[in-house]
């Protein structure tokens, strides 16, 4: 399967509509999802140190390869939104973390970072929100989360290619808040930190409505 894709990209589509269950983490056939890779997505957060600072600290549950790299894949690009449950899964494991850690305290709200309108729509809906929708089904009732996908980016472009200071460039002024948040520990959420300029502008716009954000978490660092 993975030779024809590429090769003869609609026919892959048809082979997993026909075919739908391999895990996304690793292909492993006749799972969704298999406990190796549910075991590799469970290691501890680690903080990095973005190009672009966004001026709090950002997290990341590890690096972007493996069956973390391929279920990010998978449920952007391939449809697989039943993939947003475990690694909504990992994600609610790494603020109870961080909350053990003292890193976050009281309510957690998680804020999805921005998608624009048309991406959405070509993954099929916010597959960030829905990661976070997932991860606050599993931190209750251990840890009160809740989503507030309060962010829209208007107007940037993919930044898939980008230099850093061309993505800066790129999201500058382009992050808009729609509403605030409910009252409570802001952490920003996104599925991919490459270099940090999409947190910062999120900050960035959070700070300027009054919204002090306590860290940011994301799925994988490229
Ligand atoms: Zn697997």
């Amino acid at each position: 399967m993975r030779i024809v894709r590429g090769v003869l990209g609609g026919v892959d589509d048809l082979i997993e509509l026909a075919v739908p269950r391999t895990c996304g983490g690793c292909g492993f056939p006749r799972v969704r999802w298999c406990a190796r890779c549910e075991a590799a997505l469970h290691d501890v957060p680690a903080l990095i140190r973005a190009t672009v600072d966004p001026g709090v600290p950002v997290w990341t549950l590890g690096r972007y390869d493996g069956a973390r790299r391929r279920a990010v894949l998978q449920l952007k690009e391939r449809g697989r939104g039943d993939l947003s449950v475990p690694l909504g899964r990992a994600l609610a494991h790494a603020v109870l973390r961080l909350r053990a850690w003292g890193e976050l305290a009281g309510d957690v709200v998680l804020v999805p970072a921005p998608t624009t309108a048309w991406a959405a729509r070509r993954r099929g809906g916010d597959v960030v929100t829905a990661v976070c929708r997932a991860a606050a089904r599993t931190a209750e009732p251990a840890c009160p989360v809740t989503v507030a996908p309060v962010l829209r980016a208007v107007g940037a472009a993919e930044s898939v290619g980008l230099s850093a200071s061309a993505r800066a460039a790129n999201v500058r002024g382009a992050v808009r808040v729609r509403s605030l948040p409910p009252a409570g520990t802001v952490v920003l959420v996104d599925d991919v930190v490459t270099t940090g300029a999409t947190l910062a502008e999120s900050v960035a716009a959070l700070a300027r409505r009054g919204v002090p954000v306590a860290a940011a978490l994301t799925l994988a660092a490229a």
